[in-house]
């Protein structure tokens, strides 16, 4: 007989582990996609073959890392769903999502999709109603079901075919988690993450930030979407310069690291010569920089100000320190006194 395979949706989250590890339970090869985007699991581009070992080691389930930036960020545009408490569109995010894993059930072989979502746990995307608009609108009508709540929804292809048995399926509703970790325990299961999401679109602060970007387009200046604007809009302390300049600052090793990483050749990069402190990106408004045009000196003293205010303190102090300015090659080196906070306050992003 021929093996049946099914593509499961994989946010990492518990409900996710269970809805494969229950399909595998009915001998079925599943095979888990976990999109990212900058808005949620980026960092996982970056180690794709590593998270997926993990995957397989701590729960038996074989997955795969999708990259979904391009279509996302066009996404975040004007989704036809509307967004949520913050930036989060979830109901066209789970759409988009659903469209892209039934596009490749072909290369898996796969007979139906399925997700680990749970009605009525979630007020916007996990509504009885909300579940068959992301259904229809996906493309999945009948051939994407949810184990974890498959008795109260009704009956879809892969059930009626006999691929799947419906009595083994699960009824549960609502937010609790009390039955996921007792299905956890039965599965031996005993790590897995906590409930809380990882999207920064459901920051309140980050998600504002990002909508300014769509809506107004600050800080780009130009109108246009960037895959790297987003990413740096997501990190450090950010601050608008006179003159629509922009100017990230990050807040720990990881974020000067990540900072250094998504710089351009006509960024400047500043940092402290003597003491620890902050990376500091420099970036022109408009998008359209050129080399040539040199960013002034006063700016480049404005910008390193802000340097040493977030930089580390000698005895106790804020004080004034030597500040290396680094542009495709070219360097300029300045003593500066920390920027007082009333001058920048205005400033922030
Ligand atoms: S919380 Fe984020 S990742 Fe989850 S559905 Fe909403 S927008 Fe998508």
């Amino acid at each position: 007989m021929k093996q049946v395979a099914a593509v499961g949706l994989f946010s990492g989250g518990l409900d996710s582990i269970l809805a494969c590890r229950m399909i595998q339970a009915q001998g079925i090869n599943v095979f888990a996609l976990k999109f990212v985007t900058p808005f949620f699991d980026d960092h996982l581009l970056g180690r794709r073959e590593e998270y997926c070992a993990e995957i397989l080691e701590k729960y038996g389930i074989t997955a795969q890392v999708v990259d979904l930036t391009r279509g996302y960020v066009e996404l975040l545009k004007n989704p036809k769903y509307g967004f949520g408490k913050n930036f989060n569109p979830c109901v066209d995010c789970k759409i988009f999502m659903l469209t892209r894993a039934r596009e490749m059930m072909d290369e898996f072989g796969a007979a139906f999709l399925i997700t680990g979502e749970v009605l009525g746990q979630r007020p916007m995307s996990q509504r009885r109603d909300t579940l068959r608009v992301i259904e229809r609108e996906s493309g999945c009508e009948d051939i994407l079901f949810r184990p974890l709540c498959a008795k109260r929804l009704p009956e879809t292809k892969p059930e009626r075919e006999g691929l799947v048995d419906r009595a083994r399926l699960l009824d549960f509703t609502g937010r609790g988690r009390r039955r996921q970790m007792e299905l956890a325990a039965e599965f031996g299961i005993r790590e897995y993450p906590g409930p809380a999401g990882g999207c920064i679109l459901t920051d309140p602060n980050l998600g504002a930030r990002i909508d300014r970007y769509y809506r107004d387009r600050v800080p780009s200046g130009d109108g246009v979407l960037r895959e790297n604007d987003i990413r740096l809009l997501l990190l450090g302390r950010q601050f608008l310069l006179p003159g629509g300049y922009w100017f990230i600052l990050g807040r720990n090793q990881q974020e000067n690291e990540r900072i250094q990483v998504l710089a351009k050749e006509e960024d400047w990069l500043l940092t402290m010569t003597e003491r620890p402190g902050p990376t500091g990106l420099l970036r022109r408004p408009g998008g359209t920089p050129s080399l040539h045009q040199p960013v002034g000196d006063g700016l480049c003293r404005l910008a390193a100000g802000l340097v040493v205010r977030f930089g580390g303190k000698k005895e106790g102090k804020r004080s004034r320190a030597e500040v290396l300015a680094r542009q495709a090659g070219k360097t300029k080196q300045m003593i500066v006194e920390p920027l007082e906070d009333s001058r920048f306050i205005d400033w922030r992003f």
